[in-house]
């Protein structure tokens, strides 16, 4: 997988199947939380269907991406896990990478956006990663990670388009429908695709009739286009609140596995995103940022027409300031 990882023609691409998923449940078991599985009976009423939510806001470091971060380091040689790893993200990852990194002893260096929210950044400098900031919006970071991959003699581990981050992610629709599947619709947050191409691999191995969505904010439909066009569709930076799903284009890896697997990609509004988190809150207890409210807003504004059915929903992520989130959920979204 490492192999494949690092071949950069894209006709050699190997993908990730679902014995790969099947090896990083292996990996994370007892690194990673094996995270709940709630329901509401409101959210039930209001759908008319019967929904069964993945927590990953409750996953160690928030999201989901513990479990891809921490696969991929683990499947690292140990030369290469003594030089260490390097990457690029808009928040969850980074944290993931740090803090997986810092579990299995590999020295982390984190590419973040000068514009991430701060708590992010913190919370990575926390878990004692080195952290180079760069312009999002101006400068090219797959580029500058390559360069700092290889000036540094690091490992890159990026964060959506590899195959062992995408088999780790695998793992969070590996445990849903274990523990609460089969379902009729399976629905889930689409940024760059590594947690939606994972799950149509457990889906597909385990839940074969499950048709699965990916859902995307509005401003950032590169995935709907690309999966509309055959080819993979690249946009500027969106504007959305949806920060872990701000990607800009799906991978080479993860563009076959979504374009071949899934039923279709969805969009919602910020608004839509901003009324699940008020909900989660509210009805559910529960702390979700708004990327992690993607999947749930598809169900609960119809973008995915669900009623009667039995739905499973990733709620991806937790991690949101405590000022944005009292601004979103107190009602100035
Ligand atoms: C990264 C992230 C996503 C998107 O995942 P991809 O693998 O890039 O599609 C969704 N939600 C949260 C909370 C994230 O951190």
């Amino acid at each position: 997988m490492t192999a494949a990882a690092s071949t950069e023609s894209a006709t050699q691409l190997v993908l990730p199947t679902y014995d790969d998923v099947v090896t990083a449940a292996k990996r994370i078991q007892g690194a990673a939380h094996r995270t709940p599985v709630l329901t509401s009976r409101t959210a039930n009423e209001r759908s008319g269907a019967s929904l069964f939510f993945k927590a990953e806001n409750l996953q160690r470091m928030g999201a989901f991406k513990f479990r891809g971060g921490y696969n991929a380091i683990s499947a690292l040689s140990p030369e290469q896990k003594r030089a260490g790893v390097v990457t690029f993200s808009s928040g969850n990852h980074a944290q993931a990478i740090a803090y997986a990194g810092k579990l299995l002893g590999v020295p982390a260096t984190i590419l973040m956006p000068l514009d991430a929210p701060a708590a992010k950044v913190a919370a990575t400098r926390g878990y004692g990663a080195e952290v180079v900031q760069f312009d999002r919006y101006t400068q090219d970071r797959d580029a500058l990670g390559r360069e700092i991959a290889q000036t540094r003699g690091l490992t890159l581990i990026p964060p959506y388009d590899h195959p062992d981050v995408i088999a780790g992610q695998g793992t969070a629709t590996k445990e849903l429908i274990e523990e609460a599947g089969p379902f009729d619709i399976l629905l889930v947050p689409l940024g760059g695709g590594g947690l939606l191409s994972g799950a149509v691999l457990a889906a597909k191995a385990l839940n074969p009739e499950c048709r699965v969505f990916g859902v995307e904010p509005e401003a950032g439909n590169d995935g709907q286009r690309s999966l509309r066009s055959g080819k993979i569709v690249k946009i500027s930076v969106p504007k959305t609140i949806a920060d872990g799903a701000q990607t800009a284009f799906l991978g080479n890896y993860t563009f076959p596995l979504i374009q071949q697997n899934v039923e279709d990609i969805v969009t919602v509004p910020d608004a839509a995103l901003v009324e699940a988190m008020r909900f989660f809150a509210e009805r559910m207890k529960i702390v979700v940022e708004p990327t992690g409210c993607l999947a749930a807003a598809a169900a609960f504004t119809g973008a995915v027409p669900i009623e009667g059915k039995r739905v499973g929903i990733v709620i991806s992520g937790g991690n949101v300031d405590l000022a944005s989130f009292a601004r979103f959920v107190g009602g100035e979204a």
